[in-house]
């Protein structure tokens, strides 16, 4: 990933990483010129879900099948026997 220099937008090196969650981090950066030298903080936060990870593919399926009414269950019990 590639951090530009807000001030002069040159390439930044990122010196230091705080990641405050799994979904935000701030990166300490410094410009890579030396007749700039800025030195700032930016941060890289997660937006959106494209497609769901497999990992938990079955935890939302059972969250979303525990959130039906029994008769909804039934009925999908019965779409899904094969
Ligand atoms: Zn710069």
């Amino acid at each position: 990933m590639r951090i530009l220099c807000t001030s002069c937008g040159k390439k930044s090196v990122i010196g230091k990483t705080d990641r405050l969650s799994l979904s935000h981090a701030n990166l300490y950066c410094s410009c890579s010129d030396p007749e700039c030298g800025h030195t700032f903080v930016t941060n890289v936060s997660f937006s959106h879900t494209l497609s769901p990870s497999a990992k938990n593919t079955s935890e939302i399926v059972t969250a979303l099948a525990k959130a039906l009414s029994p008769e909804q269950r039934k009925a999908l019990q019965r779409e899904l026997a094969f």
